[in-house]
């Protein structure tokens, strides 16, 4: 049966000589993989004609044919974000963020707070705090794929933690400094960092626009961000190590 969703590009690859291999994220069905064919067709001019643009916002008419590819049959741009490749940092996050969701989502799970978080990361990301915008994507996306880290309260005692705390990344928790003592391979983490991965698990899409995240703050959060991704899930994108080389 055919069908019609909206969805962004998330991937996209050559596939022959004229049609496309693609990763949507859609509204409706969430991830679906699938082929566009003829995308690439050769005009009079000898010019690509009609090439889809990653990262875009299209409404898109499929026959979704569950256990193989997809077939994608009719595309209508509703937005683009194709500018974006221009900017050789934005280009990396998007595509660092773009591998994760790719990863993490399923086939066919339909999931409405990753839809409007991929909407405000790829309209927010373009505009500036590039950093921010892309931290508070990561966090959110393991919080609604149900991999959030426990990060406000020792997971023993349950007290806050005010000042530092000792993080497990084999059980995505943190422990005070009177729990956590001799335990091992807890990675220490400051009152700043916990306050600040909270915030951009917790808040607003509008108010994490005003956030600011020192550098120190950053660094820390994101190793602590990478761990919890390499235990928890098996995966760390490939241009993660690039981006923190970037900012750093
Ligand atoms: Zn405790």
């Amino acid at each position: 049966m055919i069908e019609k969703t909206r969805g962004y590009i998330t991937k996209r690859k050559i596939y022959r000589d004229t049609s496309l291999l693609l990763t949507i994220y859609s509204y409706d069905y969430g991830k679906i993989e699938g082929i566009a064919k003829g995308a690439r067709k050769i005009d009079d001019y000898g010019r690509y004609d009609g090439i889809l643009d990653l990262f875009s916002e299209y409404e898109v008419v499929f026959y979704p044919r569950r256990q193989r590819l997809a077939l994608f049959v009719q595309f209508y741009q509703l937005d683009s974000f194709w500018e974006h490749i221009r900017d050789y940092e934005k280009f990396v996050t998007i595509c660092t963020a773009m591998e994760l969701l790719n990863y993490i989502a399923q086939p066919y799970e339909q999931n409405h707070q990753i839809y409007n978080l991929l909407e405000f990361f790829l309209k927010e990301v373009a505009v500036e705090k590039t950093d921010i915008i892309f931290c508070a994507f990561v966090i959110k996306l393991l919080k609604f794929s149900g991999f959030s880290p426990q990060i406000d309260e020792c997971l023993k005692c349950k007290n806050k933690i005010d000042y530092h705390g000792g993080f497990s990344v084999s059980e995505g928790s943190l422990f005070c400094l009177k729990c956590g003592g001799g335990k091992p391979g807890l990675i220490p983490v400051s009152s700043g960092t916990i306050k600040s991965i909270n915030f951009l698990k917790e808040e607003s899409y509008s108010n994490i626009k005003r956030f600011e995240l020192a550098p120190k703050i950053k660094s820390e959060l994101e190793g602590i961000i990478a761990q919890f991704m390499h235990y928890q899930i098996s995966f760390l994108p490939r241009l993660w190590q690039e981006l923190n080389v970037q900012s750093a």
